[in-house]
């Protein structure tokens, strides 16, 4: 009788460390949707270490006062510094990112960059924040999801998780899914309609029934620069209109929508 060779598990394209107090906020996150089948597949690979498991005494204190006084506790660097060795001698050396309100502002250009590191880790805080000694020994990158504090990392986490995992290969199912929306190009996405036609008398845009893919493709291109004028000006600030742009405003000025949203 033969028998088969044992079947390697595919080599993932995305390979994330978490390093969190809270391994456990990640469960169904990491279970559900398009990330819970890209894990299941083997695409991405996602590894929890707790500092906690790392500190010592009884109580496996890992936080304390801050030096110099003020309100919280700051995690200590020991049990940080433990579970993000730990993690890379079990799985390698990994892009290390740590989340904080203090960091450079994460958007789809970060994200695309992410994808591209292929191995990340990222170390979240809590309470008050993170010894800073953690940042000057350990952090590549330092990185908030918004101008808002959240009460931890995780959450930024799961963001910066989703938003990544979605542009590796395999995970969308369609690879040409992410060329076109929000940000690709700086700009935002045009407006979409489905079934029905017609839903509490609003009826879909003519032309997008038409089938005239060039008039459609000329339609999307036209609300998506509107969109983004309305929405968010300061896009088109950073990303000028390119002269084909241009063109087309001028020539779409008669065909505007009554209400651009
Ligand atoms: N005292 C810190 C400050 O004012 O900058 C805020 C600490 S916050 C309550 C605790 C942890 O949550 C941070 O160490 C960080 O890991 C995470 N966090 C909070 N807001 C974040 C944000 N906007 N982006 C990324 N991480 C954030």
């Amino acid at each position: 009788m033969t028998s088969e060779p044992p079947e390697t598990p595919p080599t993932p394209l995305l390979d994330v460390e978490l390093v969190t107090l809270f391994p456990e906020m990640f469960d169904s996150f990491l279970r559900a949707s398009l990330l819970g089948r890209a894990i299941g597949g083997g695409i991405v690979r996602v590894n929890r270490t707790s500092p906690r498991d790392f500190a010592r005494g009884r109580h496996r204190q890992v936080d304390d006062s801050p030096y110099g006084g003020g309100p919280g506790m700051i995690l200590r660097p020991e049990p940080l510094a433990a579970a993000i060795e730990t993690a890379e001698a079990a799985r390698g050396r990994a892009y290390r990112v740590l989340l904080s309100p203090t960091g450079r502002l994460f958007d789809q250009t970060s994200a695309v960059a992410l994808a591209g590191r292929g191995r990340l880790m990222l170390i979240c805080g809590r309470y008050e924040g993170v010894d800073e000694r953690i940042a000057d020994t350990f952090a590549e990158d330092i990185v908030s999801i918004g101008d808002y504090v959240l009460a931890g990392g995780e959450m930024a986490a799961a963001v910066i998780i989703e938003a990544v995992a979605r542009l590796v290969p395999g995970v969308l199912g369609c690879e040409t899914s992410t060329a076109d929306e929000s940000f690709s190009a700086g700009r935002l996405e045009y407006p979409q309609w489905t079934r029905p036609p017609t839903f509490r008398g609003l009826a879909v845009p003519e032309v997008l029934l038409s089938g005239n893919h060039a008039q459609v493709e000329t339609w999307r291109r036209l609300e998506s620069l509107r969109r983004t004028e309305t929405r968010r000006p300061d896009l088109l600030l950073r990303h000028p209109l390119t002269k084909d742009e241009q063109a087309l405003q001028d020539g779409g000025k008669t065909k505007r929508r009554k209400k651009p949203r």
